[in-house]
Protein backbone atom coordinates (compact mmCIF):
# COMPACT_ATOMS: atom_id res chain seq x y z
CA UNK A 1 0.00 0.00 0.00
CA UNK A 2 1.80 3.55 -1.06
CA UNK A 3 1.57 6.38 1.62
CA UNK A 4 1.30 9.85 0.19
CA UNK A 5 2.42 12.58 2.37
CA UNK A 6 1.41 15.70 0.89
CA UNK A 7 2.31 19.57 2.29
CA UNK A 8 2.41 18.58 5.72
CA UNK A 9 3.00 21.35 8.59
CA UNK A 10 2.51 20.94 12.24
CA UNK A 11 2.99 23.57 14.88
CA UNK A 12 3.09 23.13 18.82
CA UNK A 13 2.44 26.31 20.06
CA UNK A 14 4.46 28.58 18.45
CA UNK A 15 7.01 25.84 17.27
CA UNK A 16 6.79 24.37 13.72
CA UNK A 17 8.41 20.74 14.22
CA UNK A 18 6.68 20.13 10.38
CA UNK A 19 6.92 22.63 7.81
CA UNK A 20 5.67 21.36 4.58
CA UNK A 21 6.57 17.77 4.05
CA UNK A 22 5.83 15.82 1.24
CA UNK A 23 7.23 12.36 0.50
CA UNK A 24 5.77 9.83 -1.83
CA UNK A 25 6.13 6.50 -0.21
CA UNK A 26 5.49 3.31 -3.41
CA UNK A 27 3.89 0.68 -2.40
CA UNK A 28 6.07 -1.84 -0.48
CA UNK A 29 9.13 0.05 0.21
CA UNK A 30 11.36 0.54 3.48
CA UNK A 31 11.63 3.72 3.56
CA UNK A 32 13.80 5.33 6.36
CA UNK A 33 13.92 8.87 8.00
CA UNK A 34 17.08 9.65 8.88
CA UNK A 35 18.28 13.00 10.90
CA UNK A 36 19.32 14.55 14.27
CA UNK A 37 17.51 14.20 17.44
CA UNK A 38 14.82 16.95 17.54
CA UNK A 39 14.30 16.76 13.53
CA UNK A 40 10.61 16.29 13.63
CA UNK A 41 10.74 12.31 12.46
CA UNK A 42 8.47 10.96 15.32
CA UNK A 43 5.86 14.02 14.67
CA UNK A 44 6.20 12.88 10.93
CA UNK A 45 5.58 8.94 11.87
CA UNK A 46 2.45 9.67 14.31
CA UNK A 47 0.84 11.78 11.92
CA UNK A 48 0.78 9.18 9.47
CA UNK A 49 -0.40 6.79 12.03
CA UNK A 50 -2.76 8.96 13.13
CA UNK A 51 -1.74 9.47 16.55
CA UNK A 52 -0.99 13.26 15.82
CA UNK A 53 -2.83 15.23 13.79
CA UNK A 54 -1.19 17.76 11.43
CA UNK A 55 -2.35 21.45 11.09
CA UNK A 56 -1.83 21.27 7.34
CA UNK A 57 -1.69 18.79 4.99
CA UNK A 58 -2.97 15.39 3.71
CA UNK A 59 -2.16 11.71 4.23
CA UNK A 60 -3.30 9.25 1.58
CA UNK A 61 -3.04 5.70 1.66
CA UNK A 62 -3.28 3.78 -1.69
CA UNK A 63 -4.39 7.33 -3.35
CA UNK A 64 -7.28 7.01 -0.34
CA UNK A 65 -7.35 10.48 1.87
CA UNK A 66 -7.15 9.18 5.56
CA UNK A 67 -6.09 12.53 7.12
CA UNK A 68 -9.46 12.53 9.08
CA UNK A 69 -9.55 8.59 9.48
CA UNK A 70 -9.04 7.27 13.31
CA UNK A 71 -5.75 5.24 14.43
CA UNK A 72 -7.81 2.38 14.81
CA UNK A 73 -9.25 2.40 11.11
CA UNK A 74 -5.95 3.09 9.19
CA UNK A 75 -4.73 -0.16 10.50
CA UNK A 76 -1.30 0.37 10.13
CA UNK A 77 1.34 -1.49 12.75
CA UNK A 78 3.52 -0.17 14.87
CA UNK A 79 6.91 -0.67 16.93
CA UNK A 80 8.36 1.79 19.43
CA UNK A 81 11.71 2.33 20.42
CA UNK A 82 10.70 0.90 23.91
CA UNK A 83 9.35 -2.42 23.97
CA UNK A 84 5.75 -1.30 25.42
CA UNK A 85 5.00 -5.21 26.06
CA UNK A 86 2.59 -5.49 28.61
CA UNK A 87 4.64 -7.08 31.56
CA UNK A 88 1.80 -9.21 33.00
CA UNK A 89 0.56 -10.98 29.78
CA UNK A 90 3.02 -14.22 27.91
CA UNK A 91 5.12 -13.78 25.16
CA UNK A 92 1.76 -15.39 23.42
CA UNK A 93 -0.95 -12.94 24.91
CA UNK A 94 0.80 -10.01 24.67
CA UNK A 95 0.92 -10.99 20.20
CA UNK A 96 -2.75 -12.10 20.76
CA UNK A 97 -3.57 -8.93 22.66
CA UNK A 98 -4.35 -6.56 19.16
CA UNK A 99 -6.47 -9.56 18.11
CA UNK A 100 -8.54 -10.44 21.45
CA UNK A 101 -9.77 -6.87 21.69
CA UNK A 102 -11.47 -6.64 18.39
CA UNK A 103 -15.40 -6.17 18.58
CA UNK A 104 -16.36 -9.73 18.17
CA UNK A 105 -18.22 -9.38 14.82
CA UNK A 106 -14.54 -8.64 13.70
CA UNK A 107 -12.73 -10.88 15.62
CA UNK A 108 -11.63 -14.42 14.66
CA UNK A 109 -12.10 -17.39 17.09
CA UNK A 110 -9.53 -18.60 19.71
CA UNK A 111 -8.58 -21.36 17.41
CA UNK A 112 -8.04 -19.18 15.07
CA UNK A 113 -6.19 -16.76 17.10
CA UNK A 114 -3.99 -19.50 18.59
CA UNK A 115 -2.36 -20.42 15.32
CA UNK A 116 -2.23 -16.70 14.04
CA UNK A 117 0.01 -16.47 17.41
CA UNK A 118 1.86 -19.76 16.61
CA UNK A 119 2.52 -19.17 13.13
CA UNK A 120 3.72 -15.07 14.20
CA UNK A 121 6.26 -16.31 17.16
CA UNK A 122 7.67 -18.90 14.29
CA UNK A 123 8.50 -16.37 11.88
CA UNK A 124 10.17 -14.08 14.45
CA UNK A 125 12.31 -17.52 15.37
CA UNK A 126 10.41 -17.52 19.45
CA UNK A 127 8.06 -19.95 19.63
CA UNK A 128 9.78 -21.80 22.09
CA UNK A 129 9.42 -18.63 24.32
CA UNK A 130 5.32 -18.23 24.13
CA UNK A 131 4.71 -19.20 28.03
CA UNK A 132 7.82 -16.88 29.09
CA UNK A 133 6.85 -13.00 30.94
CA UNK A 134 8.61 -10.33 29.51
CA UNK A 135 10.91 -9.56 31.99
CA UNK A 136 12.34 -12.78 30.89
CA UNK A 137 13.43 -12.22 27.80
CA UNK A 138 16.05 -9.68 26.04
CA UNK A 139 16.35 -6.82 24.56
CA UNK A 140 16.51 -8.13 20.88
CA UNK A 141 13.85 -10.76 22.11
CA UNK A 142 11.16 -8.57 23.19
CA UNK A 143 11.50 -6.04 20.14
CA UNK A 144 11.29 -9.68 18.17
CA UNK A 145 8.02 -9.86 20.47
CA UNK A 146 6.73 -6.30 19.53
CA UNK A 147 7.30 -6.70 15.78
CA UNK A 148 5.46 -9.75 16.03
CA UNK A 149 2.87 -8.30 17.83
CA UNK A 150 2.34 -5.04 15.25
CA UNK A 151 1.86 -8.00 12.43
CA UNK A 152 -0.99 -9.17 14.44
CA UNK A 153 -3.08 -7.31 12.86
CA UNK A 154 -2.15 -8.33 9.05
CA UNK A 155 -1.41 -4.52 8.67
CA UNK A 156 -0.44 -3.45 5.05
CA UNK A 157 1.93 -0.32 6.37
CA UNK A 158 4.49 -1.03 9.13
CA UNK A 159 5.65 2.29 10.80
CA UNK A 160 9.12 1.83 13.23
CA UNK A 161 10.18 4.62 15.61
CA UNK A 162 13.87 3.84 16.33
CA UNK A 163 12.86 0.23 17.15
CA UNK A 164 16.61 -1.03 18.16
CA UNK A 165 17.90 2.04 19.72
CA UNK A 166 17.80 0.74 23.07
CA UNK A 167 19.88 -2.44 21.52
CA UNK A 168 23.46 -2.92 21.27
CA UNK A 169 25.19 -2.91 18.09
CA UNK A 170 25.53 -6.98 17.74
CA UNK A 171 21.71 -7.16 18.22
CA UNK A 172 21.06 -4.66 16.23
CA UNK A 173 23.12 -6.02 13.40
CA UNK A 174 21.23 -9.11 13.82
CA UNK A 175 17.93 -7.59 13.89
CA UNK A 176 17.97 -5.19 10.76
CA UNK A 177 19.17 -8.32 8.47
CA UNK A 178 16.11 -9.62 9.83
CA UNK A 179 13.70 -7.30 9.64
CA UNK A 180 14.68 -6.75 6.34
CA UNK A 181 14.30 -10.29 5.10
CA UNK A 182 10.80 -10.27 6.82
CA UNK A 183 10.06 -6.82 4.96
CA UNK A 184 10.75 -8.92 1.54
CA UNK A 185 8.68 -11.81 2.72
CA UNK A 186 5.81 -10.04 3.57
CA UNK A 187 5.96 -6.71 1.14
CA UNK A 188 4.11 -4.41 3.57
CA UNK A 189 5.34 -0.66 3.27
CA UNK A 190 7.53 0.22 5.92
CA UNK A 191 8.90 3.85 7.15
CA UNK A 192 11.41 3.09 9.57
CA UNK A 193 12.69 5.92 11.73
CA UNK A 194 16.42 5.89 12.73
CA UNK A 195 19.22 8.90 14.09
CA UNK A 196 21.89 6.06 12.16
CA UNK A 197 22.96 6.89 9.64
CA UNK A 198 24.36 3.28 8.68
CA UNK A 199 21.25 2.01 9.69
CA UNK A 200 19.51 3.80 7.67
CA UNK A 201 21.54 3.48 4.25
CA UNK A 202 21.70 -0.31 4.90
CA UNK A 203 18.12 -0.85 5.37
CA UNK A 204 16.35 1.79 3.01
CA UNK A 205 14.95 1.45 -0.53
CA UNK A 206 14.96 4.93 0.01
CA UNK A 207 16.29 7.63 2.63
CA UNK A 208 14.66 10.75 3.49
CA UNK A 209 16.96 12.77 5.45
CA UNK A 210 15.27 15.14 7.77
CA UNK A 211 16.64 18.73 9.36
CA UNK A 212 14.80 21.08 11.58
CA UNK A 213 11.04 20.09 10.67
CA UNK A 214 12.51 19.61 6.83
CA UNK A 215 13.24 16.69 4.19
CA UNK A 216 16.49 17.75 2.90
CA UNK A 217 16.61 15.10 0.70
CA UNK A 218 15.23 11.76 -0.45
CA UNK A 219 17.42 9.32 -2.68
CA UNK A 220 17.92 5.52 -2.65
CA UNK A 221 21.11 5.20 0.31
CA UNK A 222 23.80 4.81 -3.11
CA UNK A 223 22.88 8.36 -4.88
CA UNK A 224 22.22 9.94 -1.43
CA UNK A 225 25.74 8.89 -0.32
CA UNK A 226 27.49 9.53 -3.82
CA UNK A 227 25.48 12.93 -4.44
CA UNK A 228 24.60 14.43 -0.79
CA UNK A 229 22.42 17.64 -2.29
CA UNK A 230 23.02 20.11 0.62
CA UNK A 231 26.07 20.45 3.27
CA UNK A 232 23.79 19.22 6.27
CA UNK A 233 23.02 15.74 4.37
CA UNK A 234 26.67 15.53 3.80
CA UNK A 235 28.09 15.82 7.08
CA UNK A 236 25.28 13.90 8.62
CA UNK A 237 26.40 10.67 6.41
CA UNK A 238 29.41 10.13 8.79
CA UNK A 239 33.01 12.11 8.99
CA UNK A 240 33.93 14.68 6.51
CA UNK A 241 37.44 16.23 6.22
CA UNK A 242 37.20 19.62 5.40
CA UNK A 243 39.81 21.91 3.75
CA UNK A 244 38.90 25.79 4.24
CA UNK A 245 40.83 28.30 1.84
CA UNK A 246 40.97 31.24 -0.08
CA UNK A 247 41.11 30.92 -4.33
CA UNK A 248 44.43 32.54 -6.02
CA UNK A 249 44.24 31.70 -9.61
CA UNK A 250 43.31 28.09 -9.71
CA UNK A 251 44.51 27.04 -6.32
CA UNK A 252 42.73 26.73 -2.88
CA UNK A 253 45.20 28.00 -0.06
CA UNK A 254 45.16 28.46 3.30
CA UNK A 255 48.86 29.22 5.08
CA UNK A 256 51.07 26.62 2.95
CA UNK A 257 48.51 23.69 2.33
CA UNK A 258 46.86 24.05 -1.17
CA UNK A 259 44.81 22.02 -3.60
CA UNK A 260 44.83 22.59 -7.63
CA UNK A 261 41.60 23.15 -8.99
CA UNK A 262 39.84 22.98 -12.26
CA UNK A 263 38.51 26.25 -13.78
CA UNK A 264 35.28 27.53 -13.77
CA UNK A 265 34.68 28.49 -9.89
CA UNK A 266 33.33 32.10 -9.20
CA UNK A 267 33.65 32.50 -5.23
CA UNK A 268 36.68 33.17 -3.57
CA UNK A 269 36.28 31.63 -0.29
CA UNK A 270 35.59 27.46 -1.41
CA UNK A 271 35.78 24.39 0.81
CA UNK A 272 36.64 20.95 -0.34
CA UNK A 273 34.21 18.22 1.73
CA UNK A 274 36.36 14.57 1.27
CA UNK A 275 35.67 11.35 2.96
CA UNK A 276 38.17 9.00 4.96
CA UNK A 277 38.27 6.91 1.30
CA UNK A 278 38.38 9.93 -0.96
CA UNK A 279 41.96 10.31 0.21
CA UNK A 280 45.13 8.57 -0.68
CA UNK A 281 48.33 9.12 1.69
CA UNK A 282 52.50 9.72 0.01
CA UNK A 283 55.34 10.65 1.67
CA UNK A 284 55.90 13.18 -0.63
CA UNK A 285 53.30 15.72 -1.82
CA UNK A 286 51.51 15.60 -5.32
CA UNK A 287 52.10 17.71 -8.22
CA UNK A 288 48.14 18.94 -7.45
CA UNK A 289 48.05 19.17 -3.74
CA UNK A 290 50.08 20.04 -0.88
CA UNK A 291 48.17 19.18 2.65
CA UNK A 292 50.87 18.56 4.96
CA UNK A 293 49.94 16.71 8.51
CA UNK A 294 51.09 14.35 11.10
CA UNK A 295 50.09 11.20 12.24
CA UNK A 296 48.42 11.56 15.62
CA UNK A 297 46.80 8.22 15.97
CA UNK A 298 46.76 4.53 14.07
CA UNK A 299 43.75 2.00 14.49
CA UNK A 300 44.07 -1.25 13.24
CA UNK A 301 40.80 -2.34 14.11
CA UNK A 302 38.21 -3.28 11.65
CA UNK A 303 38.39 -3.67 7.53
CA UNK A 304 40.69 -1.35 6.84
CA UNK A 305 43.41 0.92 8.98
CA UNK A 306 42.42 4.64 10.03
CA UNK A 307 45.02 7.24 10.73
CA UNK A 308 43.95 10.70 12.60
CA UNK A 309 45.56 13.14 11.25
CA UNK A 310 46.44 16.84 12.43
CA UNK A 311 47.54 19.81 9.57
CA UNK A 312 51.28 20.67 9.75
CA UNK A 313 51.41 24.60 9.12
CA UNK A 314 47.68 25.05 8.30
CA UNK A 315 44.50 24.68 10.50
CA UNK A 316 40.94 22.72 10.43
CA UNK A 317 38.13 22.82 12.76
CA UNK A 318 38.67 18.84 13.45
CA UNK A 319 41.65 16.79 12.71
CA UNK A 320 41.41 14.73 9.39
CA UNK A 321 40.76 10.95 9.08
CA UNK A 322 41.58 8.36 6.51
CA UNK A 323 41.52 4.77 6.08
CA UNK A 324 44.06 3.33 4.28
CA UNK A 325 44.55 -0.94 3.31
CA UNK A 326 46.06 -3.16 5.95
CA UNK A 327 48.00 -3.81 2.88
CA UNK A 328 49.18 -0.26 2.30
CA UNK A 329 49.89 0.04 6.22
CA UNK A 330 51.91 -3.24 5.84
CA UNK A 331 54.01 -1.74 2.78
CA UNK A 332 54.15 1.74 4.69
CA UNK A 333 54.54 0.98 8.09
CA UNK A 334 53.82 4.33 8.98
CA UNK A 335 54.18 5.52 13.33
CA UNK A 336 52.49 7.89 15.68
CA UNK A 337 54.42 11.50 14.84
CA UNK A 338 55.18 10.49 11.30
CA UNK A 339 54.85 13.29 8.60
CA UNK A 340 52.58 12.55 5.51
CA UNK A 341 50.47 14.13 2.77
CA UNK A 342 46.99 13.98 1.90
CA UNK A 343 45.67 13.75 -1.62
CA UNK A 344 42.61 13.99 -2.40
CA UNK A 345 40.90 11.53 -5.44
CA UNK A 346 37.41 13.02 -5.13
CA UNK A 347 36.55 15.95 -3.38
CA UNK A 348 32.92 17.91 -2.58
CA UNK A 349 33.28 21.59 -3.33
CA UNK A 350 31.24 23.92 -1.53
CA UNK A 351 30.58 27.43 -3.06
CA UNK A 352 29.42 30.07 -0.67
CA UNK A 353 25.83 30.55 -1.64
CA UNK A 354 25.75 27.41 -3.69
CA UNK A 355 22.98 25.31 -2.87
CA UNK A 356 24.36 21.97 -4.23
CA UNK A 357 28.41 20.50 -3.76
CA UNK A 358 30.08 20.25 -6.95
CA UNK A 359 32.14 16.75 -7.14
CA UNK A 360 35.62 16.90 -8.63
CA UNK A 361 37.64 13.37 -9.56
CA UNK A 362 41.42 13.15 -10.33
CA UNK A 363 41.84 10.36 -12.81
CA UNK A 364 45.05 8.45 -11.19
CA UNK A 365 48.11 9.78 -12.03
CA UNK A 366 46.46 12.92 -13.38
CA UNK A 367 48.70 16.13 -12.73
CA UNK A 368 50.63 13.77 -10.39
CA UNK A 369 54.23 12.63 -9.66
CA UNK A 370 54.33 8.83 -9.90
CA UNK A 371 57.34 8.98 -7.83
CA UNK A 372 55.85 10.66 -5.29
CA UNK A 373 53.64 7.28 -4.25
CA UNK A 374 54.50 5.56 -1.39
P1 LIG B 1 12.69 13.44 16.50
O1 LIG B 1 11.84 12.22 16.54
O2 LIG B 1 13.29 13.71 15.15
O3 LIG B 1 13.73 13.45 17.57
P2 LIG B 1 10.27 14.83 17.32
O4 LIG B 1 9.34 14.65 16.18
O5 LIG B 1 10.06 13.98 18.51
O6 LIG B 1 11.76 14.72 16.79
O7 LIG B 1 10.21 16.33 17.79
C1 LIG B 1 10.40 17.41 16.91
C2 LIG B 1 10.30 18.69 17.70
O8 LIG B 1 8.98 18.89 18.15
C3 LIG B 1 11.17 18.72 18.95
O9 LIG B 1 11.72 20.00 19.08
C4 LIG B 1 10.21 18.38 20.06
O10 LIG B 1 10.64 18.98 21.26
C5 LIG B 1 8.92 19.02 19.56
N1 LIG B 1 7.75 18.29 20.06
C6 LIG B 1 7.44 17.01 19.77
N2 LIG B 1 6.29 16.65 20.36
C7 LIG B 1 5.86 17.72 21.07
C8 LIG B 1 4.72 18.01 21.88
N3 LIG B 1 3.78 17.08 22.10
N4 LIG B 1 4.64 19.24 22.42
C9 LIG B 1 5.56 20.18 22.19
N5 LIG B 1 6.65 20.00 21.43
C10 LIG B 1 6.81 18.79 20.86
MG1 LIG C 1 11.95 10.53 17.79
Amino acid sequence: MSISIEGITKNFGSFQALKDISLEIPDGQLVGLLGPSGSGKTTLLRIIAGLETADEGRILFHGEDVTRLHVRERRVGFVFQHYALFRHMTVAQNVAFGLDVLPSRERPSAAEIRKRVGTLLEMVQLGHLAQRYPAQLSGGQKQRIALARALSMKPQILLLDEPFGALDARVRKDLRRWLRALHEEFHFTSVFVTHDQEEALELSDQVAVMSAGSIEQVDSPQRLYARPASRFVFDFLGQVNVFKGQLEGRELRQENAWVHLPEGFSSNSLQLYMRSHELRLQSAPSAYAHLPFRIDSISLVGAEVRLELSPVGWSTEEPWGVGITHEHFNSWQPSRGDQCYAVPQVAHVIEEGAAAPHTLRWEQGEMDDPAAMI
